[in-house]
């Protein structure tokens, strides 16, 4: 099948990670290569996400000893959603097929043969799912899980437990590059773009080395972005608690009306200051989502751009021979 594969691997700080790993992505594809998975050209495709540490040497070197790796160097830090749109967008052209996956060896390798046979049956884009979680601590379970079902009652619709690891055809990355916002949420948009899908399920495995650049924080910070990015859904929640509020302080009214004229008025002071605690909390809440939006809003109209590419390894080679 000759069927051009670039697999995309966004990195960011991984100089204890890549020299462990680098070695096994080339070893899958020359392993999908023999078994006629894909073409001879095929290529893995590292973007530097302006890490600070050796990363970017380490990629220039693995790209001079084979000319299967590849790499492209992003100016500066963007985030791993906009390092992964940077790689396949850049990919789209040069390649009949992507397969995007952490560099931290974390998601099965072997799950991309499986890929592949779903690509060459007919399959856009193929969904990776892990299975278990057990390698995860508790926590993280714990909290990964919850964001999958809160993102879900907040509106927005993504593959359970799938992260960023999948298959796109170039096909299905042009129809993506159609959707021109700024706050990325990839896997909410990816199914928005529709062909046909399927998913492979696989086990994740621990990091092979150093240390993961998702905390608690940042996976908040993707959640709320995914849900202000995808879905209004929050605003309509504010809207139906405006009515609850609402028709809970009429009774209160008519209650406090009703002691009035019947006589037993004692003067509640506990229950005043409750209430206005409450009323203001939740008018600050309320507040706060509508500023989310207002500033996606804000963002979202100065079109700036999601990331620069700096250089790649294939520029470089090029200099060299002239
Ligand atoms: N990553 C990135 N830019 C960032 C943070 C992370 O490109 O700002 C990359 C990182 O190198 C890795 C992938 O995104 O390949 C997933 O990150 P990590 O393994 O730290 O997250 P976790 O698996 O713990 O959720
Ligand atoms: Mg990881």
């Amino acid at each position: 099948m000759n069927k051009t594969l670039y697999i995309v691997i966004p990195c960011y700080n991984e100089e204890a990670v890549l020299p462990v790993t680098a070695p096994m992505f080339l070893d899958k594809l020359n392993s999908m290569i023999n078994k006629d998975l894909c073409s001879p050209q095929s290529r893995i495709v590292f973007v530097n996400d302006g890490s600070k540490d050796t990363t970017w040497d380490i990629i220039q070197k693995l790209s001079q000893e084979n000319e299967k790796f590849t790499g492209v160097c992003l100016t500066r830090n963007q985030g791993h959603q906009n390092a992964l749109l940077a790689g396949l967008m850049w990919a789209k052209d040069r390649c009949d097929v992507t397969i995007s996956i952490d560099c931290d060896g974390q998601d099965d390798m072997d799950a991309m043969d499986e890929m592949m046979k779903n690509y060459h049956d007919g399959c856009h884009i193929v969904y990776g799912v892990r299975s278990k979680r057990e390698s995860d601590t508790f926590f993280k379970r714990f909290t990964a899980e919850s964001f999958y079902k809160f993102m879900r009652f907040m509106g927005v619709e993504s593959v359970y437990n799938h992260a960023d690891y999948r298959l796109m055809s170039s096909q299905s990355i042009q129809a993506l590059s159609q959707f021109k916002e700024v706050n990325l949420y990839l896997r909410g948009m990816v199914p928005m773009v529709g062909y046909k899908s399927t998913a492979v399920y696989y086990e994740r495995n621990e990091r092979l080395a150093g240390e993961s650049h998702y905390p608690f924080s940042k996976m908040m910070n993707l959640a709320l972005n995914g849900i202000t990015s995808l879905s209004v859904k929050p605003l309509r929640y504010i809207t139906s608690l405006g009515f609850v509020m609402g028709g809970v302080s009429f009774c209160i009214m008519l209650y406090a009306l009703w002691s009035k004229f019947f006589g037993e008025t004692v003067t509640g002071w506990t229950s005043m200051v409750a209430a206005m605690c409450l009323i203001s909390g939740i008018q600050l809440i309320c507040l706060g989502i509508i500023g989310e939006y207002v500033g996606k809003i804000y963002s979202e109209t100065k079109e700036r751009p999601k990331y620069i590419i700096q250089e790649t390894t294939e520029d470089n080679k090029k200099d060299q021979a002239e």
